[in-house]
């Protein structure tokens, strides 16, 4: 792995509360961190295209500029005393000019690695990890022999700026080359076989400038239309399987020498082996209900690593289940807020965002039980309460 040597902000000075931090990127991610940091006595400041947004809403400054106005960039970072990121989809080029007003933790390498498909899939089956088998495809000829050499169903999926399933096409059959390669928009794109898996887990982990690693063990993911739909924890799964993806994601921010947050998610074969679908160099979805039943949250994690102070305590109070509130749920009006609030174990998340789109994440529930089983019950009762009309 390549070390910035020639960055003079390499120092290894904790930044302690009072301090500003700087936050690239304006989602949800970037409303809990900041959620958090003002409680620890941070200041905020978070530079996006977007007004009003999340993060904005409890940060101390909100920078309104596009990722590609590096002297916007530049000035952002020259008035913060580390920078981070929310939104990994970050440019380049922009985590490239902080690096120089500013420390960037997780460093704009790791950034590099994890947003594009195909970079972090070789750099994981380079390092002996286990993917999901994969062909790179630049044009409709390697599709045509990726297919053959992978069979069928496969998923063609672009190489860059893909989150969510969005840029994602499932091919079943080959007369739907040409949709498929059409529907990624004819640019470099990765071709992945068709995993049938037993479920879905990951990982979020911690890793501090000193190496030292924390986990929050193995989340159980469900995803609905490529979203995460319901994540939880503890994931239902052997404790094997729990340890080996525990191992593969220390390996992970150890190789990245990651500082600060990252998760992997992984499917879980049916033969009980676990193959890495993606790394998120960030705090992530399934990790959210670490804000409510855990002694640190992913995003204090956040906040400690990139802050170079100690890594917190995992410990979960709990078993916990999160639920997404999608734009959907807006549907046939306001959702029933009253009604939610009656299961008194369960927690409301709202992130501030006004127009709720189909597919948007506006929310999320979190219920808190003595099973995993009973802290999904809880959750899916209360998300289907609030489709409910008094
Ligand atoms: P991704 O954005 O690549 O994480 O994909 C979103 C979701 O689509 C995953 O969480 C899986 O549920 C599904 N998916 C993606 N790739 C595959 C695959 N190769 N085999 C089976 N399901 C997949």
């Amino acid at each position: 792995m390549h070390v910035h040597t020639a960055n003079p902000f390499g120092s290894r000075k904790p930044v302690l509360p009072g301090s500003a931090i700087g936050v690239l990127g304006s989602g949800q991610l970037g409303r809990m961190f900041a959620i958090a940091a003002r409680r620890m006595g941070y200041r905020v400041h978070t530079l996006s295209p977007d007004e009003d947004t999340p993060t904005g809403q409890i940060a101390d400054v909100e920078i309104n500029a596009p990722y590609e106005d590096l002297d916007a960039v530049r000035k952002f970072a020259s008035g913060v005393s580390v920078v981070t990121f929310e939104f990994e989809n970050v440019p380049a080029v922009t985590a490239a000019a902080a690096e120089r007003c500013a420390p960037v933790r997780p460093s704009g390498q790791v950034l590099h690695t994890a947003q594009h498909r195909l970079r972090e899939k070789t750099f994981l089956s380079q390092s002996g990890l286990p993917v999901t088998p994969f062909r790179r495809v630049s044009n409709s000829a390697d599709l045509t022999e990726a297919a053959n050499q992978l069979g069928l169903p496969a998923i063609l999926k672009t190489a860059d700026f893909g989150y969510d399933g969005k840029g994602q096409f499932r091919i079943k059959s080959p007369d739907q080359f040409a949709a498929a390669w059409h529907a990624v928009g004819e640019r470099e794109a990765v071709l992945e076989a068709f995993v049938d898996f037993d479920r879905e887990i990951s990982v979020v982990a911690a890793r501090d400038i000193g190496g030292n690693f924390v986990h929050y063990g193995a989340i159980e993911n469900h995803h609905r239309n490529g979203i995460l739909d319901i994540s939880i924890a503890p994931g239902r799964v052997p404790p094997a399987v729990t340890n080996d993806a525990v191992d593969l994601a220390r390996t992970v921010l150890g190789k990245l020498e990651v500082v600060g947050v990252l998760c992997v998610e992984f499917f879980v074969c049916k033969d009980g082996a676990l193959l890495i679908n993606e790394l998120a160099p960030r705090p992530h979805n399934s990790g959210h209900f670490t804000v409510d039943a855990n002694i640190t949250s992913q995003f204090e994690q956040q906040l400690r690593a990139v802050c170079l102070l100690p890594l917190g305590d995992v410990t979960q109070f709990r078993s916990a289940a999160m639920a997404n509130l999608l734009g959907d749920l807006w549907n046939q009006g306001e959702p029933n807020w009253l009604a939610a609030a009656q299961i008194p174990d369960v927690k409301l998340h709202l992130y501030g965002k006004t127009e709720p789109r189909p597919g948007r994440k506006m929310g999320h529930l979190t219920a808190l039980a003595a099973t995993a089983e009973d802290a999904l019950a809880d959750v899916q009762r209360a998300r289907n309460d609030l489709a409910c009309k008094l």
